[in-house]
């Protein structure tokens, strides 16, 4: 629990929020007391003040000529004095002896009065004295000094006032203050260890779900209490949880297809060469050899293909992908393709549809190599996934008028089809949406991708039954934009 408190998000809010509301707190309190104490006692000493500085005028009307008489006047005032129960009058005669109180005790000789003596000696004859007497109790002490007419010191008056009860009422203000400020840090911290725990707790839980999720385990949910923006991390990880499953799942099946697909022409090659190996000891007739040797040299390619299309896989997810990018005729290109699998689609009984177009085409730039292998892609597809008697038609469009920037290559096949559901996904790598037919699910992905380098752009239309369409399109030649030699162009995805 303490570890909570001292690491992370808490910590920093502790020194940052907290230690500044502290801060703030402590400053309004400290200014509080200090001006609450400020009044009490200024207004203490303005009362002595105020009862002092009436003496000049009060003694006016009476006699001081002389000591006697002064204590005579005294009598007088003392018993005239208004505030009698407020502050306690002493009168004193001129060697600062205590000859008279309003409160009619004996005064106690050995009380200390610095007050006396200040006022004794400053040139206003006024001294002001705050301390503790004899018994402890805290006081506070006013003395001036009373002269004749000749200026001579007849003795002094002198006012003095308990501050016990002032000092009880600033202590009692004090603590209700340093209490309520206690209160808001107790709330504050309460507030802040609360909304804290509303963050941290399932930060906590999510970085423990991700942990399992790194080591395989999908099954975590995480348990979403807010609406807020953790909400929306807890619904993220779960996505990413979810997704990452069906990566898993899609990556373990392309495993396993791979290896299926890689062990179907090994087990052939193995097989023809174990019965090729008899020829040497003459056991086998030229045409079963001859057979044996296609059938080789057939699955041979095969496997190369496969290792082709994972090394360019490969070479797209790293970002190796290089091509060789020149003016070209995409016709020619296409031409090449279709001659290529005019064979195959023969001895399949597909009818293979491609009315080579008489026109000229204008020039398109890019890597003649990897185009020729998206043409192979889409059309094998089309083929594959094509039962015997249907057809794959091959267009290539140039419509100067409406899209004069544009050569569109369009296959069309009279094959399964995709499922609506199926077919937002069928780019994606390693997605195989038949899986009766053989294949790795990423020729899709990585003839998208060789499109997207070349500026252009593969879209699929399908319906299940009906068959489906292919159109790859490219933008043309612009001397503007690509460089008139044939150069080589290394583009990092
Ligand atoms: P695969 O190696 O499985 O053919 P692709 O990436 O080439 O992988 O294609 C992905 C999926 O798209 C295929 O598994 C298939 O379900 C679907 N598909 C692609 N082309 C066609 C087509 N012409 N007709 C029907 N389905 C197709």
């Amino acid at each position: 629990m303490l570890k909570h408190f001292t690491k992370g998000i808490t910590k920093r809010w502790m020194l940052s929020n907290l230690s500044v509301v502290v801060t703030i707190v402590v400053l309004v309190i400290a200014g509080l007391l200090f001006a609450v104490s400020d009044v009490y006692n200024t207004t203490v000493q303005q009362t002595l003040n105020s009862a002092c500085n009436e003496l000049s005028t009060v003694f006016q009307g009476y006699k001081t000529e002389t000591s006697g008489t002064f204590m005579n006047s005294s009598r007088e005032y003392i018993e005239n004095f208004f505030y009698k129960e407020k502050m306690e009058i002493m009168v004193i005669n001129a060697s600062g002896r205590i000859m008279m109180t309003s409160t009619g005790f004996t005064p106690d000789e050995d009380q200390p009065m610095p007050d006396f003596d200040s006022a004794s000696s400053s040139e206003d004859g006024v001294g002001r004295w705050s301390g503790n007497l004899k018994s402890g109790e805290n006081v506070t002490a006013v003395t001036r000094i009373i002269t004749n007419q000749n200026g001579i010191c007849v003795g002094a008056i002198r006012y003095i006032t308990s501050l016990e009860t002032v000092n009880g009422r600033i202590l009692g203000i004090s603590l209700v203050i340093t209490a309520v400020g206690l209160l808001i840090i107790a709330i504050v911290v309460m507030m802040g260890i609360y909304f804290i725990r509303s963050i941290v707790k399932p930060v906590n839980e999510l970085s423990d779900m991700a942990k399992k999720i790194a080591h395989g385990d999908f099954s975590v949910t995480a348990n979403k209490k807010y609406d807020d923006e953790i909400g929306e991390l807890c619904d993220a990880v779960k996505d990413m949880s979810t997704d990452l499953q069906a990566t898993d799942q899609m990556k373990n099946d392309f495993i396993s297809r791979v290896s299926h697909e890689l062990r179907t022409p090994l087990t052939a090659i193995k097989g023809w060469a174990e019965t090729m190996q008899l020829n040497s000891e003459g056991k086998i007739d030229r045409a079963t050899f001859e057979k044996g040797m296609n059938v080789i040299i057939k699955e041979s390619s095969r496997l190369t293909s496969i290792v082709e299309e994972l090394l360019d896989f490969s070479r797209l997810q790293s970002g190796r992908m290089v091509l060789m990018n020149e003016k070209l005729d995409i016709l020619a290109e296409l031409d090449e393709t279709v001659y290529m699998l005019k064979e195959r689609a023969i001895s399949e009984n597909k009818h293979l549809l491609y009315d080579e177009p008489e026109t000229t085409f204008p020039p398109v730039y890019g890597d003649r190599n990897r185009l020729k292998q998206v043409f192979l892609n889409i059309i094998d597809n089309a083929l594959k996934y094509t039962p015997a008697g249907g057809v794959v038609a091959i267009q290539i469009i140039y419509d100067k008028k409406q899209e004069p920037d544009k050569i569109k290559v369009v296959v069309t096949d009279t094959g399964c089809g995709i499922a609506p559901e199926d077919l937002p996904k069928v780019k994606e790598k390693f997605y195989k949406a038949n899986q009766k037919v053989n294949g790795s699910g990423i020729g899709l992905a990585v003839a998208d991708e060789i499109m997207t380098l070349h500026n252009g752009s593969l879209d699929i239309e399908s319906g299940v039954g009906v068959g489906t369409t292919v159109t790859l399109t490219f933008p043309i030649y612009n001397e503007n934009k690509n460089p008139d030699i044939p150069q080589t162009e290394v583009v990092r995805i």
